[in-house]
């Protein structure tokens, strides 16, 4: 019996990294099956299989929105074939299909969970309460299979060295009117720099940088570091920076080496998309500042003043 199945969104030809994550921890408790939609690229096949998938089952959605069809087709495949365990990403298809699964098949879905384990067909998840300091193992004693979405960069993508594996062609279901919606334009926003998410270092700015006019106090750093730029909460509502930069509970989980947060306070909720960066250096005109509590290096003072002379001391190097 398969044990365990992923769900995987392919995105510009490759499978995405949260099904690679899944698969590298999923492939530990034995043969794992892939739910794969999108066009169905080679590339993504091989992916897949490199990271420890056993049987692909894909379906091409085409132009349709596609959690409708999506969430239709894995029940029947539910079915179909025995499982324990289907392991989704944050995604907003992903978290999509799993709703839309859990009503179908009847069975709760656990979220936002950091670890998971299968042992003698029982599933434990664990999340992370009070912004990470504590961890909540939940025993899922619901009848198979357990649904559980997972945070990003919970497990390292690890290739296994797999073969591509065989992949069966889905029908796509007929779900009426709630499979109707299309989508009529998609695009890729602009970025320049590195991808906050694959960062090795990453600055990030605060309210305390104090205005959009003075953000180039970060993006100067940044450049200087080759990092990518990160942002708080708190300076995208102001709209000084794109959504895309935010970092924490509502943003993006990152775990780069180096986390440099200046003017940021450190609450909870950017906490927790930040915390288990490699080595974390706040600067902070409060001494008190929560963000200190996980910095390992705090310089207390104006970012202004710092900021800039650690970005002239790079430059002279
Ligand atoms: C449901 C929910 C989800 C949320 N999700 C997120 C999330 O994903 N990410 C996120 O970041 N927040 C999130 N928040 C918001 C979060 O609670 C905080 O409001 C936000 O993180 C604060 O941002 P900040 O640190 O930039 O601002 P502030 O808390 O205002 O802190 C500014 C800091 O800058 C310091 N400072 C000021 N001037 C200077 C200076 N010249 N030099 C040095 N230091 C200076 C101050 O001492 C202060 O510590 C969420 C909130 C809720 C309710």
């Amino acid at each position: 019996m398969t044990t365990t199945w992923v769900f995987s969104e392919e995105s510009e030809g490759h499978a995405p990294a949260s099904a690679l994550e899944l698969l590298t921890k999923a492939r530990s408790f034995g043969d794992v099956a892939v739910f794969h939609i999108g066009a169905g690229s080679d590339e993504a096949f091989a992916e897949l299989g490199d990271h420890g998938a056993t049987s692909v089952y894909h379906l091409t959605t085409d132009e349709h929105l596609p959690a409708a069809a999506a969430a239709a087709a894995f029940a029947t495949l539910l079915e179909e074939h025995a499982a324990e365990l289907v392991l989704f990403g944050m995604g907003n298809t992903d978290r999509d299909v799993a709703g839309r699964l859990s009503a179908r098949i009847d069975r709760p879905v656990l979220a936002n969970m950091v670890d998971v384990s299968l042992d003698g067909g029982t599933v434990r998840a664990t999340s992370e309460i009070l912004g990470g300091v504590q961890a909540v193992v939940t025993e899922v004693t619901a009848p198979a299979p357990a649904l559980v979405i997972v945070r990003p960069k919970a497990f390292p993508a690890e290739p296994a060295g797999g073969a591509v594996p065989p992949v069966t062609a889905v029908a796509m279901p007929d779900v009426g009117r709630s499979g109707s919606a299309v989508v009529t334009e998609s695009h890729v926003e602009a970025s320049e720099g590195p991808d906050l998410e694959a960062a090795s270092i990453v600055v990030s700015g605060g309210r305390g940088v104090g205005g959009q006019d003075k953000w180039s106090v970060i993006e100067g750093l940044a450049s200087e570091l080759d990092a990518a730029v990160g942002a708080t909460r708190a300076v995208i509502d102001a709209g000084w920076v794109p959504a895309r930069l935010q970092v924490g509970q509502t943003g993006k989980t990152i775990k780069p080496d180096v986390y440099i947060a200046a003017g940021v306070s450190g609450a909870m909720q950017h906490l927790v998309g930040m915390k288990d960066s490699g080595t974390i250096i706040a600067i902070n005109k409060d001494p008190d500042a929560p963000i200190f509590s996980v910095a390992d290096l705090g310089i207390v003072g104006d970012l202004h003043q710092v900021v800039p002379k650690l970005t002239e001391a790079l430059q002279a190097r």
